[in-house]
């Protein structure tokens, strides 16, 4: 059995609060949003990081940025902006080894991001005066 978290979604082992799926990719809503709407994207096939991604999954990473796409023309903000990013390794906040885009949108992003993924990392981060969002946006809702 599977210890991947997403790969226990994929399963239906776990109830994820999807929004959208094909063969190829899966996206629910994150369970800590840190914005108004704020999606996960992911493929149904297990790769663990950006780092692990070959010539062979061109096509998939593709489908993974229509489906986030997708996901921003359906929650109603795709015109006036969002982000979709994904987190590499310990030090930029990856926290499920399963690759994912995430999907933000419904308010001002600051660019460059730092704070939360400072604190996954636990290290200090003395550019970034920034907002902390975690935990701000407990319901997301109109998609
Ligand atoms: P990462 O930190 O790896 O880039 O992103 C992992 C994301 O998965 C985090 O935003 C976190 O809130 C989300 N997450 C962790 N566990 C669960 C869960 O059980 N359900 C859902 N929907 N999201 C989760
Ligand atoms: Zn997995």
């Amino acid at each position: 059995m599977t210890e991947c978290l997403f790969c226990k979604m994929i399963a239906g082992e776990i109830q994820p609060d999807t929004v959208y799926e094909t063969d190829d990719v899966l996206a629910f809503r994150d369970i800590n949003p840190q914005a108004p709407t704020h999606g996960l994207v992911l493929p149904q096939r297990h790769i663990a990081t950006l780092n692990d991604i070959g010539t062979g999954d061109t096509e998939l990473i593709g489908k993974l940025y229509l489906a986030a796409a997708k996901v921003a023309r359906d929650a109603g903000f795709a015109e006036e902006g969002y982000r979709a990013v994904m987190n590499c390794n310990g030090r930029a906040g990856q926290t499920v080894f399963h690759l994912h885009l995430h999907v933000l949108g419904g308010r001002d992003l600051n660019w460059t991001p730092g704070s939360a993924a400072s604190i996954h990392a636990g290290l200090g981060a003395p550019w970034d005066g920034g907002v902390v969002w975690a935990g701000e946006f407990p319901s997301q809702t109109g998609w």
